[in-house]
């Protein structure tokens, strides 16, 4: 169908739903929307309407609703930092796949992140799960590269000496699957025992993931503290389970070990064209002149790709939160667990009680759209209903061990599949957005298509001879046998000092964190690469020694030293300045 055929398809929608003040265009195939809606819910509505319908490949919704936030433009800086052939936009999982892959070659790449450290968006809050495919719509591009990422990713993991493991998960169904639906409970049951793990494991054959269907019986032994309720149990053993910012971390500072220029506290503020073609890059620290951009901004993409000029889609942003249960509740399952229920509520997306790969359990995600594309809030709501949710599943599970709580953003785009392309309006801008989940499970099939992309693009690609795709293994103390660590005590008594008791963390590892390729210079930093307040206590005992640590390591001084990112200070002074009357409110 030509754009035309889709306009008319569209209007017919904007009439039958009654948008009054909605004018819309087409361009090869991308909607554009602009008008007047009388809020962001029919803004959603009317964005989700037209990006399912066939031979849509973008949704621009321009949509004016109440309070729509207006940002102002930020200033970059005008000094010349010089020409790269790639500027990647984004220090997420994608961007940092693809500066490692884009690492192999002869060129010279520069990675941008706006933040003081990689993985501080979306990639440090999700479930951590490397997905099979399962899940996905079939045929899509997600379900696509989750497969591959997938097949990629143990080898990846075991290059770059992160922590994987293919812990399995199940796929329930129990006698409240189709509670929903009011049927008779012998036709709900029938359903839910033969007829939807029949579906499951059809689907699971043709995409050639490895399942089995388990019996009830079987099923309450292997699992014994799950529901009685449970009717069948797809057991589907390659499932698996990563740390999604040592992941990321090791992908960067591997890519950096092999020559690409990482710039972090730098945020893209323009993108400069010339006759339709990328022309630089401007950031807060400077101008860069590229070739090739590649857009990797997650949340932010669609905003990136409208300094270009290449506005090919919206960013929606969807909630996910997720509930984090202390490790003395980790006996209680033995594989993460996913409970089918149908109808599919408006915004289903899966979800269960799982493992982590540091032998906790989690019970999410959540989801829910939100205007803001940095509230990563957990409301009283969202906790209820992660509740209402799993406590079905694990009838007596111990519930009071929750010891946190955390929610990242999903960017949706309205089409709802990634979309990974070269812009059909800007000459050498690659986008890789609306890398919702499984874009972690994803991510390296990401960086390889991307690459394929650029070469299409015209980037000449010259293998490197002395690329290594190998990072050192970082000492973690906790994970050596007695001889092991007595014999790194006597070369390194820091060693032997536990700063965090509930993880058992040494201060030669909060150290080494603080010294490592991409220095880790907050809090939390020091949290992602040693799980230095993860514990039980959340930080209560060990929060003092690793500023101590921080500030004796660097020359930051220690009123100075932040939770995370910029506004998240931890002290407002010294206590003698503000007994001496020095502290000066403002
Ligand atoms: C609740 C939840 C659960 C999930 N669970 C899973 C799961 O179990 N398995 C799975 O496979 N996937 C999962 N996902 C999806 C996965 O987390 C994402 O697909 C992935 O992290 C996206 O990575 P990214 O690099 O695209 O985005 P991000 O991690 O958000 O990275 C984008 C980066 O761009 C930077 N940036 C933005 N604007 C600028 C600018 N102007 N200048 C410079 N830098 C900029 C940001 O600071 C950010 O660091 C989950 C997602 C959520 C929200």
């Amino acid at each position: 169908m030509n754009d035309k055929g889709i306009r008319k398809n569209i209007e017919k929608i904007i009439l039958k739903k009654k948008f009054e003040n909605v004018a819309v265009k087409v361009e090869n195939k991308v909607v554009y929307l602009t008008g007047k809606v009388n809020s962001y819910d029919a803004f959603l509505d009317l964005g989700l309407r037209i990006g399912k319908k066939k031979n849509v490949e973008g949704v621009v919704n321009n949509l004016e609703y109440p309070n729509k936030e207006r940002k102002e433009k930020k200033k970059g800086s005008a000094s010349k930092i010089g020409k790269a052939d790639v500027v990647i936009v984004g220090g997420g999982v994608i961007g940092s796949s693809i500066a490692r892959e884009l690492s192999k070659y002869k060129l010279r790449v520069i990675l941008v992140e706006k933040a003081s450290d990689v993985a501080c968006g979306t990639t440090k809050a999700n479930n951590a799960m490397v997905h099979t495919g399962i899940g996905e719509n079939m045929g899509t591009l997600k379900q696509k590269l989750c497969v591959k990422g997938q097949q990629m990713f143990e080898k990846i993991s075991d290059e770059l000496n992160v922590p994987y493991k293919q812990n399995g998960m199940w796929i329930i169904t129990t006698k409240d699957s189709l509670a929903k639906m009011k049927l008779p409970s012998f036709i709900s049951d029938f359903i839910a025992k033969r007829i939807i793990p029949m579906i499951v494991l059809r689907r699971g054959k043709k995409l050639g993931i490895t399942m089995n269907l388990t019996k009830r019986r079987e099923l309450l032994k292997r699992e014994p503290n799950i529901t009685k309720k449970v009717l069948a149990g797809i057991y589907s053993p390659t499932y698996g389970i990563t740390c999604p910012y040592l992941f990321t971390i090791a992908l960067a500072e591997n890519a950096m070990e092999n020559g690409v220029e990482v710039m972090l506290n730098t945020e893209v503020v323009d993108i400069v064209t010339k006759e339709s073609k990328v022309e630089s890059v401007v950031t807060t620290k400077g101008i860069i002149d590229a070739n090739f951009v590649i857009n990797a901004a997650g949340l932010y993409t669609d905003e990136i790709a409208g300094m270009a000029g290449a506005r090919e889609y919206t960013i929606h942003p969807k909630k996910g939160a997720t509930l984090i249960f202390d490790k003395k509740a980790n006996e209680y399952i033995n594989h993460s667990m996913s409970m089918l229920r149908f109808p599919r509520t408006k915004h289903y997306k899966g979800g269960g009680a799982m493992t982590t790969i540091d032998g906790n359990i989690q019970w999410g995600p959540t989801i829910s759209e939100t205007p803001d594309k940095e509230d990563t809030t957990v409301t009283t709501e969202d906790i209820e209903k992660m509740f209402e949710s799993y406590s079905p599943l694990l009838e007596d599970f111990p519930e009071k061990l929750v010891i946190t709580y955390f929610s990242g953003l999903r960017a949706c785009t309205f089409t709802e599949d990634f979309i990974i392309k070269s812009s059909k309006k800007i000459k050498g801008f690659v986008h890789a957005a609306g890398i919702q989940s499984p874009g972690l499970t994803a991510a390296p099939a990401i960086a390889e298509m991307t690459i394929s992309l650029l070469k299409n693009e015209g980037l000449k690609l010259e293998a490197k001879n002395n690329f290594d795709p190998y990072n050192k293994k970082k000492i973690v103390t906790r994970d050596l046998s007695n001889e092991e660590k007595k014999k790194l005590i006597e070369k390194n008594p820091q060693y032997g000092e536990i700063v965090c008791r509930c993880e058992q963390v040494t201060k030669g590892e909060v150290v080494d964190a603080i010294h490592s390729k991409i220095p880790a210079l907050s809090i939390d930093a020091i949290k992602r690469r040693t799980r230095a307040g993860m514990g039980r206590c959340q930080g209560g005992f060990c929060l003092p020694n690793i500023v101590k640590i921080l500030a004796q390591e660097t020359d930051i001084p220690i009123e100075k030293i932040l939770k995370n990112e910029g506004g998240s200070d931890l002290f407002i002074g010294r206590a003698k300045c503000l007994l001496e009357d020095k502290y000066d409110e403002n």
